[in-house]
């Protein structure tokens, strides 16, 4: 009898336990849906354009600030109905990372925590009735409207780059260059006579954390991936070369840092060319200043990002560089319902050891400015009047060169190697919105310590 009353115990708990989880794991709405008001009939309207890490930050600060109100609304609208987590990006290019799981819902999240979302473009604001218009002649009021609309290659007027490069500016093009290089291995191992060099060559240009983390993610792919399934191919006959018009890789890293990186890529046979400007790209061709050539059919881009040019439509002032000007509290210049924060805004760093320069265009920036724009927006509609400086501080880097090694600084701690890419990976896991993308890329890179992962071209689904 005993037995059974501990054992009717321990599956009672197991019960409760799992309901517990689902329920922390999937947490309700804010609102039932029959009760949620029309973003339209709230008394005060926050509307954010752009779900990136900006806006995102925004509208969750902004929904915690206004949980217990039933005055303010907040809606999101951007031209994706998805979230992309930048910093995994680069990881769908050896296929370490699924897609879907960098690509979160942006919906699910917002409508969870009580804002509301429409997918659509931006076209134009009509600051004197106080409402943005959209794609498909729709229009949508505000009484603050927050901009964060991201940024765009820069492809500085260089010849060639944009007809024939792939950029890397979201989840399809990092899935574009995978199925870039699974093609040239499929045409390389059809052809019975000689192989162009140009084939099997693949050319990075820009040495950012971008570029640095693409290359090693195309030498993974080649090496650890797709080797073993095209014996035919010799992998060492694969060419990764990363140009870079600096004298230095990772220009924003400590020299330390720059000397672990540029040993492993020297280890891992990607060619690292520095103080080296790309002047042309041409279909097979890559034409340096200077002469040299290097003949390649695979050419990527990372070497420049602009503010997004969406913004050059929307009547807002502007800077040299194109991006939206803002005050230090991330106010339009010259208007007191519109603010911009993100790599679209231009804003000024109040910190004295930085005077005169720009905030850098990065996520952590960004997230910094969604908390400090949502408290100032709240302080506005309240008239409270009491904003806030933006006061950037920078929590460091991290870069992931390979599933084994990354270079990280953090609160002025450096370090590299196994562990540096083991806290890569804690780090960036922990910060995933969707718990679902969290469990099944925790669950994808503990597979990946013992099954190869399944590399395929699905053709149609890029442009490939
Ligand atoms: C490959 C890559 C890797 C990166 N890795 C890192 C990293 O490891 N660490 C780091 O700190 N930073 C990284 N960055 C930079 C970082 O991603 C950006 O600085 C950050 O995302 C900026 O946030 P944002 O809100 O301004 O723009 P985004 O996050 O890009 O969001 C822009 C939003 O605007 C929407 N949008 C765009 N145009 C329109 C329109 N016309 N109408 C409506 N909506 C629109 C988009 O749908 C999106 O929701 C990386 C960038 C790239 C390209």
């Amino acid at each position: 009898m005993g037995r059974l009353l501990k054992g009717g115990l321990a599956l009672g708990g197991a019960v409760l336990g799992v309901a517990a989880l689902r329920r922390a794991l999937n947490p309700a709405p804010r609102y039932a849906p029959w009760e949620k008001p029309r973003y339209e009939e709230f008394e005060k309207r926050i509307l954010i354009v752009g779900g990136g890490f900006g806006g995102y930050t925004a509208a969750q600060k902004l929904c915690e600030r206004v949980r217990r109100r039933e005055d303010v609304g907040v809606l999101v609208i951007a031209r994706d109905n998805f979230f992309t987590f930048w910093p995994m990006v680069p990881g769908i290019v050896s296929s370490d990372i699924d897609a879907r799981n960098v690509a979160q819902p942006l919906r699910r999240a917002l409508i969870n925590s009580g804002a509301s979302f429409r997918r659509a473009t931006l076209e134009g604001i009509d600051r004197e009735n106080k409402r943005i218009v959209t794609d498909g002649g729709l229009d949508f009021p505000y009484d603050q409207l927050i901009i964060s609309l991201g940024a765009q290659p820069n492809f500085f007027g260089i010849p060639g780059v944009e007809k024939h490069a792939m950029s890397m500016r979201g989840v399809r093009d990092a899935e574009r260059i995978r199925n870039r290089v699974i093609e040239r291995f499929e045409e390389v191992s059809l052809i019975r006579g000689e192989v162009p060099d140009s084939k099997l060559t693949f050319v990075v240009i820009g040495a950012g954390a971008t570029g640095v983390e693409i290359a090693s993610e195309i030498h993974t792919l080649v090496h650890d991936h797709l080797a073993p399934d095209y014996p035919n191919i010799d992998p060492n006959r694969v060419r990764v070369f990363l140009v870079e018009g600096l004298p230095q890789i990772l220009p924003e890293l400590d020299p330390a840092l720059q000397r672990a990186a540029r040993s492993r890529l020297h280890n891992d046979n990607i060619h690292v060319m520095v103080n080296t400007l790309a002047e042309e790209v041409t279909e097979d061709c890559v034409m340096l200043k200077g002469g040299e050539n290097i003949s390649s059919e695979n050419i990527i881009w990372t070497a420049g990002a602009s503010p997004n040019t969406a913004i050059h439509d929307l009547g807002l002032p502007v800077d040299k560089r194109n991006g939206v000007t803002v005050d230090e509290y991330l106010r339009v210049e010259g208007a007191d319902d519109i603010w911009a924060i993100g790599d679209c805004a231009a804003i000024p760093d109040v910190r004295e050891a930085e005077g005169g320069k720009f905030i850098p265009p990065n996520a952590q920036a960004a997230a910094q400015e969604g908390y400090v724009v949502a408290d100032n927006v709240i302080a506005v509609l309240d008239g409270s009047g009491d904003i806030r400086r933006f006061e950037y501080k920078p929590i460091g880097q991290l870069v992931e060169l390979g599933s084994d090694f990354a270079v990280n600084e953090v609160m002025g701690v450096k370090f590299s190697g196994w562990v540096a890419a083991m806290f890569w990976r804690g780090t960036y896991l922990v910060r995933l919105n969707s718990p679902q993308s969290r469990a099944r890329i925790a669950a994808d890179w503990i597979l990946g310590a013992f099954l190869r992962p399944a590399v395929t071209q699905i053709r149609g689904s890029s442009e490939e």
